[in-house]
C-alpha cells in the first residue's frame, strides 16, 4: 500500500528551500494563531536605493521604505563604511559604566536640532523601547516629586506606539487589543485627529475645537493631577498618515502645559527627514514638547537605535528633588551602542548635506502625484504631508464607509502591484506610501503609475467577485 502522503511536506518540498525553512523555524511579527510558526512571507533578497529585489529577481520600488525607516535608501555606501569601520575601532561597550566617543557626538547633534531645550538624549534600541522610557521617565519623575497618583497617559484612538506592554496599551488602531492584554487602567484615549472620519455636519475647525474641548473634558474628568502624559504622533503614521486639522497640536499642546501634563511627541517616524527636518515638532507644528521619542531614521533603519529627546528642565527638577538617592533603573544592554551611533551620525550628515533640501523640494510632487488617484472610484482620499501619503479605499463616495473589513483591499492592490514593481504597505482598506527620501521626480511618476494599475486591476477583480458595485 502506497504511504500516505503528508500535504505540508509536499507543499515545502515544492517551496524554495529558504521559504521552507523559514515556514518552520520563523515566528513572524503580528501573526494570526491559524498560521502563528509555519507562515511564509515574500523573501526580499536585496536592495539599492529606493529599489528592492525579490526572491524571485523582480526589482520593486520600496513603498513603504521598509518600514518608514530607509530614509537614505537601500545600500548607501558611506553608512556601510561606517558600519565596517565602527566595528573595526569599537564594536561595543557597555552603558552602564562607559560611554562611547559616537553615542557623545550623536548627543551634541541631536540636541542642536531638537526644538526647547530638548538638550538631553536617553537612547534605546527602538521605537518601543523610546516609548516604554519616555512613560517609565513620567512615572519616575513623579514618583521622585511626591505626587505618585499623577500616571495616567492620555493617547488617541488610531495611534501607534510600540509592541511592549506599555507602549502597546497606548495603540489604538482596530485589532490592536482584540486578543492581547494591556495595562489599560492607566490609559485615557482620545478620538482619532482624523478630518477624512470627522463627524457629519462637522467642518474641520469644528472638529478641531471638539477634539481639544475632548481633552479638556477628559482632565476635568480625571484630574490634572493624576495625568502624567499625553502622547501623540506628529501624523499618525500606522493609523492611516492622519494629519491633524490645523492648530490641533498646538492647541493640544497648550492645555497640557497648562495642567502640568508632559507632552510626548512620538517621531518615530516623522522625524530624520520624512517631513523634511530632522524633528517634525518645531519646524513642521510649531511645538515644542517635553519629550520627543525617536528611532527608524535615525539610522535609516541600518541598525537598531532609538531613544528618548528630554527636556533639562525635567532632569534640573529631579537633580533639585530631595531624593538624589532615588534611581531610574531603566537602561538596555544597547543604549548608546557605538555602532548604531556612529550610523546615526553619518546618516546625519547625509541628511543634512542635501536630503532634506531634496524632501522638502519634491514632497509636494509627490503628493500632488498621489492625489490624481482620487480620480478612481475606489479610492476615498489621497492624504499625506512630505513623503508619508495614504491611499484610502471606500465602498462609496456618499458615505465614504470603509470597505468590509474582510475584503482587505490593501492587500489585494499590494499583490497587483508586486506583480507591477512596486511594494505597497497594505492597512486593511489603505495602502501606505512612504519612500526612501532620495526618490526622484520620474520614480515618483512610476510609483504613482503602478499604484494606479493596481488599483485599477483590484477594482475590476472586486466586481468580478461581487465585492463591490463599481
Ligand atoms: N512609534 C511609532 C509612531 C511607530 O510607528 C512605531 C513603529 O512602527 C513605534 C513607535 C515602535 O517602534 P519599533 O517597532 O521600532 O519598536
Amino acid at each position: 500500500m502506497a504511504a500516505k502522503r503528508d500535504p505540508a511536506k509536499i507543499a515545502a518540498l515544492e517551496e524554495d528551500a529558504l521559504t521552507a525553512t523559514a515556514r518552520a523555524h520563523l515566528v513572524q511579527p503580528w501573526p494570526v494563531a491559524g498560521s502563528i510558526g509555519a507562515e511564509v512571507r515574500g523573501g526580499i533578497a536585496a536592495g539599492d536605493g529606493i529599489y528592492v529585489t525579490d526572491q524571485e529577481g523582480r526589482r520593486l520600488i520600496d513603498g513603504p521604505a521598509g518600514m518608514w525607516c530607509t530614509n537614505v535608501g537601500h545600500r548607501s555606501e558611506p553608512i556601510a563604511r561606517v558600519l565596517y569601520e565602527q566595528a573595526m575601532a569599537l564594536s561595543y561597550n557597555s552603558p552602564w559604566y562607559t560611554t562611547s566617543e559616537p553615542s557623545v557626538r550623536l548627543a551634541e547633534r541631536l540636541a542642536a536640532h531638537a526644538p526647547g531645550d530638548l538638550k538631553h538624549v536617553f537612547y534605546t534600541t527602538g521605537g518601543s523601547s523610546a516609548v516604554e522610557t519616555a512613560l517609565r521617565f513620567m512615572q519616575f519623575s513623579n514618583n521622585v516629586r511626591g505626587r505618585p497618583e499623577k500616571k495616567l497617559i492620555v493617547s488617541r484612538q488610531g495611534g501607534y506606539h510600540g509592541s511592549t506592554y506599555l507602549s502597546a496599551s497606548l495603540n489604538g488602531r482596530p485589532r490592536d487589543h482584540d486578543w492581547m492584554d494591556n495595562a489599560s487602567d492607566q490609559v485615557v484615549r482620545l478620538s482619532c485627529p482624523n478630518p477624512f472620519r470627522r463627524p457629519t455636519g462637522m467642518n474641520v475647525p469644528q472638529f478641531c475645537d471638539f477634539l481639544v474641548d475632548e481633552f479638556k473634558k477628559a482632565i476635568e474628568r480625571h484630574g490634572a493631577d493624576r495625568i502624567g502624559a499625553f502622547i501623540a504622533e506628529p501624523v499618525m503614521a500606522s493609523g492611516g498618515v492622519i494629519v491633524p486639522p490645523d492648530g490641533y497640536l498646538k492647541r493640544m499642546r497648550k492645555l497640557c502645559a497648562e495642567n502640568d501634563i508632559l507632552f510626548i511627541a512620538d517621531e518615530v517616524v516623522t522625524a530624520f527627514g520624512r517631513l523634511g527636518h530632522v524633528f517634525a515638532s518645531k519646524d513642521v507644528f510649531d511645538i515644542e514638547p517635553d519629550m520627543i521619542t525617536f528611532a527608524k531614521g535615525v539610522t535609516s533603519g541600518y541598525f537598531p537605535l532609538g531613544g528618548v529627546m528630554i527636556s533639562s528642565r525635567l532632569l534640573e527638577q529631579l537633580r533639585a528633588s530631595n531624593h538624589s538617592e532615588a534611581m531610574f533603573a531603566h537602561g538596555l544592554t544597547y543604549s548608546s551602542h557605538p555602532i548604531g551611533c556612529a550610523v546615526a551620525l553619518k546618516n546625519l550628515d547625509l541628511l543634512e548635506d542635501g536630503l532634506l533640501a531634496h524632501t522638502r523640494e519634491i514632497a509636494p510632487y509627490f503628493q500632488a502625484q498621489l492625489k490624481t488617484l482620487e480620480d478612481l472610484p475606489l479610492v476615498g482620499e489621497v492624504r499625506g504631508l512630505g513623503l508619508m501619503a495614504c491611499v484610502e479605499c471606500v465602498a462609496d463616495r456618499e458615505s465614504n464607509n470603509p470597505l468590509a473589513l474582510d475584503i482587505e483591499v490593501g492587500k489585494r492592490i499590494d499583490a497587483h502591484c508586486q506583480r507591477l514593481g512596486l511594494l505597497v504597505r497594505p492597512l486593511i482598506h489603505m495602502c501606505v506610501m512612504s519612500p526612501p527620501l532620495t526618490i526622484t521626480r520620474s520614480q515618483i511618476d512610476d510609483l504613482v503609475s503602478i499604484l494606479r494599475q493596481g488599483i485599477r486591476l483590484t477594482m475590476d477583480e472586486l466586481v468580478r467577485e461581487r465585492l463591490w458595485r463599481g
